[in-house]
């Protein structure tokens, strides 16, 4: 199994680093090429208008696309779950932010205010009694979720972790803090579409 992390921004080693932790290779993606040769791709975090440039520079933009409707499957977190998101709003967004549009969810940019840019918590995880280590950095908050998409983590009652189809996506970052299983549950998504 190749995962590939899209390595134009962010924290890439951070996911490398757990996904070498859970026996599997990460292989870094900047090109169409690097991208064609993964059964599964990461958006990291970052700033998610500027990854987004990136990815429309390098035609990376369509080639995810074309590639996640082929059945690849596709985990991003924080500024990698805004990219994914079908519709973004709030500071800085502009109300049209263009976004590779995946998942039927709305996503508010930086909706944690500055006075808790960053913070650690422990989030619910479905299915599971251990609750979740999350680090939200300048985070968005998702708004809106379509009715096909499962909500498996919540926080205050918002989704933090959702999932449509091959689809998963964080709004905070499990790679800081020593967390593997949003991770793992991304590795199963990639086995079951082998099968
Ligand atoms: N605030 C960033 C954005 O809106 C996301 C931050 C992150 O990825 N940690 O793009």
């Amino acid at each position: 199994m190749r995962i590939g992390v899209l390595a134009l921004q962010g924290d890439v080693v951070e996911h490398e680093e757990v996904l070498s932790s859970l026996g599997v290779d990460a292989e870094e993606v900047r090109t169409k090429e690097e991208l064609s040769s993964v059964d599964g791709l990461i958006i990291p975090g970052g700033e998610s208008t500027t990854l987004m440039k990136l990815l429309e520079k390098e035609g990376l933009d369509k080639a995810i696309v074309v590639r996640y409707k082929e059945g690849m499957p596709i985990f991003g977190t924080c500024a990698g779950a805004i990219l994914l998101a079908k519709e973004v709003v709030g500071k800085g967004a502009g109300n049209n932010q263009s976004t590779l549009k995946l998942i039927d969810m709305t996503i508010k940019r930086n909706e944690y205010g500055r006075q808790v840019d960053s913070f650690e918590t422990e989030v619910e995880l479905k299915g599971d009694v251990k609750p979740l280590k999350a680090i939200f950095i300048r985070a968005p908050v998702i708004e809106r979720v379509g009715l096909e998409v499962e909500r498996l983590a919540e926080l205050d009652g918002r989704v933090v972790v959702a999932k449509y189809r091959h689809c998963l996506v964080a709004t905070f970052h499990p790679e800081l803090v020593g967390e593997t299983r949003v991770h793992k549950l991304f590795l199963e998504m990639i086995k079951d579409n082998q099968q």
